[in-house]
């Protein structure tokens, strides 16, 4: 029978879920349609649109730009959320367990799987995480779990940066318990294992402004599909850098996981999808 999954979301016209997803499904043998859902950007069309899905049978859903608060705030409300979605404050994966929603976030642990399957050491590596957004929020906790050592948030706006660390140091012991920092971005120095750029700035033609004795041997940028300066700042000074097309695909593995119970072999999915785009784009 088949399996039926969405992605909500304002705009979500271009969202690859779908394709994504295929390919998982396809690698298992397992029949599904998922499907790019569009809803008015209010709570109450949200819940509707949930209720619609799971009373009718849907099996599970991602969450997407701007609703991952408004669904964070349901699943506290009428279900259950994971320690990732609680302390994140935000939900990208639904379900329906023990006949409750079910809320998760697997974009931080997405995060995490990409830079472990490149080959970058995180126990004990100094980070530095740039941004104070949404995205920034959901990582740091996976980050920490994955055994990094101090941890610099930076941020344009550095009382953004500030909140951020008390209201996550006050959601989670584990982050209460670890050595973080915060500077404003202009202020960021020294020299880093891992870099990491979670602001959008990539959506712009803006450039972040980098202190010239800010080094870091692995550059990270959680955009994807366009030329990103951060990226090529810091391979310019010898560092290994990636997009963040791993990222997505790794949380939606998870997500795939928490609703069908299969792993996927994302190297494998990734040449897929590298494959399919190809010959798409030809
Ligand atoms: P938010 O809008 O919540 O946060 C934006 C952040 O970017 C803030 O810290 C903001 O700083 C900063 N920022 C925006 N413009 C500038 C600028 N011109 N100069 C300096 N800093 C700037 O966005 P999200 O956290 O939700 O998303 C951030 C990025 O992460 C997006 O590009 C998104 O596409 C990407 N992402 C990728 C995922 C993946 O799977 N690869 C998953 C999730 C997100 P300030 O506080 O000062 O305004």
């Amino acid at each position: 029978m088949t399996q039926h999954f969405i992605v909500i979301g304002n705009p979500i016209a271009h969202s690859k879920s779908p394709q994504i997803h295929q390919v998982f499904a396809d690698q298992i043998g397992l029949d599904i349609r998922y499907q790019r859902q569009y809803c008015p950007n209010d709570a109450a069309s949200f819940t509707a649109v949930v209720e619609a899905f799971f009373g009718g049978g849907g099996i599970g859903a991602n969450v997407t730009v701007p609703f991952k608060q408004v669904a964070y705030d349901l699943c506290q409300e009428r279900g259950a959320l994971s320690e990732h979605a609680s302390v994140a404050g935000a939900v990208n994966t639904l379900l329906v367990k023990d006949g409750v929603l079910y809320g998760d976030n697997t974009d931080g642990q997405g995060l995490v799987n990409h830079i472990v399957s490149l080959g970058w050491p995180l126990k004990n590596a100094r980070v530095a995480l740039i941004g104070a957004g949404g995205a920034a929020r959901g990582v740091v906790l996976p980050l920490i779990q994955a055994g990094i050592g101090a941890l610099t948030i930076a941020n344009r706006t550095l009382s953004k940066a500030d909140t951020l660390v008390a209201e996550l140091s006050a959601a989670s012991n584990e982050i209460n318990q670890h050595s973080i920092t915060t500077c404003a971005t202009a202020d960021l120095t020294g020299d880093f294992d891992l870099i990491i750029n979670a602001t959008s700035i990539g959506l712009t033609d803006a450039t972040l402004p980098l202190a010239d004795n800010l080094q870091a041997q692995h550059a990270y940028d959680m955009m994807y599909g366009r030329p990103l300066p951060f990226l090529q700042h810091f391979k310019e000074r010898g560092a290994q850098a990636s997009d963040g097309y791993g990222m997505l695909i790794g949380q939606a593995a998870l997500s795939f996981k928490r609703w069908t119970g299969q792993a996927i072999d994302v190297t494998q999915a990734t040449q897929a999808l590298q494959q399919a785009n190809l010959t798409t784009n030809k």
